[in-house]
């Protein structure tokens, strides 16, 4: 089962976070360097896979599923 962040373009499953982390900062494919998604749309992404853990702020968590799928 995919994750749902890989690249539609070339498949990386890795991100580039923008270097300011606004709700409509694009964040961009590791791999292509194509535009995937806004920050904001990718942050409500992991809050809906990771609903259950709720105690981290939203922001920690986007980061370290980024950060984790870039590996
Ligand atoms: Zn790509």
């Amino acid at each position: 089962m995919r994750s749902g962040f890989g690249c539609e373009s070339c498949g990386s499953p890795g991100v580039r976070l923008p270097a300011d982390l606004t709700d409509d900062a694009m964040i961009q494919c590791d791999g292509c360097g194509c535009t995937l998604m806004a920050w904001g749309a990718f942050k409500r992404r992991v809050e809906a896979q990771e609903a259950a853990d709720t105690r981290k702020p939203t922001e920690q968590r986007a980061v370290a599923a980024s950060q984790r799928i870039a590996r």
